[in-house]
């Protein structure tokens, strides 16, 4: 019955939502009205119940199996847990070295999960972050997490690490992907490739930050392929991050870019209102900032594009408020001191929308508004119009107005259908978030 309800959700979810949180799903008890499924750790199951999985798979199964079905989860405790694995692994360690390894100064030890803040926007990435430390290496290999500069990557990494430090008997290699070339680079020079080598394999987790930088770097990227299947044979967990879609990243052996994308891959998105609300909130407390609700709602209102520059105008206010004696930071005050560092981008607008979706779609822009009905044509035309009432606070009528005097209900009909289609179609669903993403960091 369970495969029979995970063919169902193949067809309406996103493949890499499944393989994170659903793949994982065993069944632990099934009858004609309840399933229970267990899963490896809590915080699938938080993200399960959340996104109201339990409802969508009795929903599925009463349409092909005609019967009312209560889906629980529950925790699992694993038959192998990570400790055991370890010990398997062929490449022992003296406890000296290990010890070595878990006082790891290349983490931050300030970037843990406690001080990172899960919204809507990074949820799907902060639990299987969580799951993935919990465990290592027995889910999601490799997890790749993407996202623009500023909006969390460096800060998860260094929570998965410290967490598997501080929690597990086990050792963690963290370095960026320039760092792992300059260093491979070294190792070339002196002839100590075998010792560069053997280090980092010797190291149970690997966690690497911006791969986006082997770009076009040939030598490294054969020696990290050398090293990467070395972990993964070993089933050692190795979590990457980019700031683009891996699949994406230019001049990238294809075999290497076969394996970023054979694990789980989980973007982070800029974050919302509320998300900024809570970060702010929290970044005052760590920084002993004492200020109001008005002060917090300015820069959460005002500071859209990612946490580092939250992080920069707290700072400010820090620093200014010290020198200025600013005991309490009022709003007049926040407001003076910011004046420069928040410069109010102009509004959206339906012509940005156009420029920006022809030239993603690669479409020359007139043929957008124009009459031709090509099927790629029609898909970024209604995509622009989707795009254009999310994000401007045109009407429907206006909008139609701008595609060449298009009607109102053209314009429902095309955003109707995308809406629609988004839900069936992953691709399309990650053109749009990308396409977002881009709009957003305009704003
Ligand atoms: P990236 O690697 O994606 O460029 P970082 O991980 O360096 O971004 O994050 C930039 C800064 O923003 C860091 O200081 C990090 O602690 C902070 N940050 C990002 N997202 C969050 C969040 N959700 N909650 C708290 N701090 C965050
Ligand atoms: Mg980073």
């Amino acid at each position: 019955m369970w495969k029979k309800l995970k063919n169902e959700l193949e067809k309406s979810e996103d493949k890499n939502f499944l393989k994170a949180f659903i793949a994982p799903l065993k069944v632990e008890k099934e009858t004609n009205s309840s399933l229970v499924l267990s899963s490896p750790s809590n915080h699938i199951i938080t993200i399960l119940e959340k996104n109201n999985f339990p409802k969508k798979i009795s929903l599925i199964a009463n349409t092909i199996f005609n019967y009312d079905l209560t889906v629980k989860f529950k925790k699992r405790v694993e038959q192998t847990p990570p400790e055991l694995l370890q010990e398997k692994l062929p490449v022992g360690k003296k406890t000296s070295e290990k010890k070595r390894c878990r006082e790891n100064k290349s983490l931050n030890k300030f970037y843990t999960f406690d001080n990172f803040v899960p919204g809507p926007s990074n949820y799907p990435v902060f639990a299987a972050a969580k799951s993935i430390s919990q465990s290592p290496g027995s889910h999601y290999n490799p997890f790749v997490i993407y996202a623009s500069t500023g909006l969390g990557k460096t800060h998860i990494l260094h929570a998965i690490g410290n967490h598997i430090i501080d929690k597990k008997n086990s050792s963690v290699f963290y370095i960026t992907a320039q760092q792992l070339m300059n260093d491979y680079i070294s190792a070339l020079s002196s002839q100590q490739i075998n010792s560069f080598r053997s280090k980092i394999l010797g190291y149970d987790t690997l966690l690497l930050d911006d791969i986006q930088f082997f770009s076009g770097k040939r030598g490294t990227q054969n020696e990290f392929f050398y090293i990467f299947n070395k972990f993964h044979e070993q089933g050692k967990q190795i979590v990457l991050t980019s700031d683009k879609y891996p699949g994406e990243i230019k001049d990238i052996d294809d075999r290497l870019r076969s394996r970023f994308t054979m694990g789980v891959i989980l973007d982070i998105k800029p974050p919302e209102y509320e998300t900024r609300i809570a970060i702010v909130k929290k970044k005052c407390i760590l920084y002993n900032l004492k200020t109001d609700e008005n002060v917090i709602e300015f820069i959460a209102k005002n500071i859209k594009e990612n946490v580092r520059k939250i992080e920069g105008a707290l700072k400010t206010l820090e620093i200014s408020s010290d020198l200025m004696g600013e005991k309490i930071i009022s709003i007049s005050f926040a407001k003076k001191v910011l004046k420069d560092f928040i410069v109010s981008k102009k509004d959206i607008t339906v012509g940005d929308i156009l420029k920006l979706t022809a030239t993603y779609l690669d479409i020359p822009l007139r043929d957008i508004t124009s009459k031709k009905r090509s099927k790629k044509i029609s898909l970024c035309r209604q995509i622009a119009m989707f795009l254009s009432k999310k994000y401007t606070n045109m009407t429907l009528k206006e909008i139609g107005n701008q595609f060449n005097g298009r009607s109102h209900a053209t314009v429902l009909t095309s955003i109707k259908k995308i809406e629609k289609n988004m839900m069936d179609d992953p691709s399309l669903k990650s053109i749009i978030n990308k396409l977002e993403r881009k709009i957003e960091e305009n704003i």
